[in-house]
């Protein structure tokens, strides 16, 4: 695994113009802190196809840090996913975070003529060669979905083998799952980095929910202390902080080689955990 550290800030595409303009303002905030880039999440579908461009865009143009589009094939036919992939490339954008995604329920699952995370690696890498840095998802606590924990491992190395440079976990909340992960398909034969994503402690309820449905699992002791504060958001702003900077501290120190922030759009969480680990500028 690579020994150089890379740092990235995530954000979604936002429907207003109010929120697009906060947006922009996080983002600025943001790239005073040098990262190596900053990401745009995708809507399954297409949802959001011409918001995640334009933000991207933005993003590079305005703001000055090189931005990764997030792409998923669920319910994306090719000719639409070449289409948008010959307009990043042709934009200059470089790095691409290539995911299945998930269709909103009522939508199907099967739907769109490539199936798996690994059928979009291939099929970008044919249409447009080596030009793009991509990054795959990771799961150190198991796809939600995944048949057992082994099937899921071997399918995050054929993902990698499909032509992946580097990973990003979904958040969780247990170093150990990390390095165990790490560890396990490192002994497959994966040598690409596997950065931490990582998600500030803001809010219990919204926490708990997205946990639920993304598969990370919401340790007891941080449930128990989050439910017991209740509706004092400073408390919970604080432990959550604790929380995740010694977290990170213990990643760090056992070989991550970067991080990623799951920002949900806000600097000041992501700061925090930041300048608690005197990360470099
Ligand atoms: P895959 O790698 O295709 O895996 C999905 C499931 O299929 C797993 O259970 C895997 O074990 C199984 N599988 C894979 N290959 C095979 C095979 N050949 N045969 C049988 N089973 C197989 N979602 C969005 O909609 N938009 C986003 O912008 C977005 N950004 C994300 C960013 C990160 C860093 C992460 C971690 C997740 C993100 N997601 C996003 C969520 C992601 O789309 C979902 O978790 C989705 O359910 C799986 O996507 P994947 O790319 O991991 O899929």
């Amino acid at each position: 695994m690579s020994q150089e550290r890379r740092y990235s800030f995530e954000f979604f595409p936002t429907k207003t113009e109010a929120g697009h303009e906060k947006l922009m303002g996080v983002a600025r905030q943001l790239a005073g802190y040098n990262p190596d880039f900053f990401s745009c999440t995708y809507g399954a579908g297409g949802s959001t196809r011409d918001r995640t461009l334009n933000t991207v865009l933005q993003l590079e143009s305005e703001v000055k840090v090189a931005a990764a589009p997030h792409l998923s094939c669920v319910g994306d036919t090719k000719a639409d996913l070449r289409a948008l992939i010959g307009e990043y490339q042709a934009a200059g954008i470089k790095r691409i975070v290539a995911l299945r995604g998930d269709l909103p329920s009522g939508m199907g699952m099967a739907s769109g003529e490539l199936r798996y995370a690994s059928d979009l690696v291939e099929f970008i890498r044919q249409e447009s060669g080596d030009h793009f840095h991509l990054e795959v998802a990771a799961y150190p606590e198991m796809h939600p979905q995944a048949q057992n924990f082994e099937a899921d491992l071997a399918n995050f190395v054929h993902k990698v083998k499909a032509g992946a440079d580097s990973a990003i976990t979904q958040y969780f909340f247990n170093a150990d799952s990390y390095f165990y992960f790490v560890e396990r398909v490192q002994k497959m034969g994966v040598d690409i980095p596997v950065v931490p994503g990582i998600m500030p402690i803001t809010n219990y309820s919204k926490l708990a929910r997205f946990s639920d449905a993304c598969g990370a699992e919401l340790p007891r002791w941080i449930r128990k202390q989050l439910e017991a504060y209740g509706d004092d958001t400073a408390s919970i702003q604080a432990f959550g902080e604790d929380v995740i900077t010694r977290m990170c501290e213990q990643l760090l120190q056992g070989g991550a080689p970067g991080l990623h922030f799951y920002t949900l759009n806000q600097a000041e969480p992501s700061l925090a955990i930041w300048n608690n680990l005197k990360l470099p500028r």
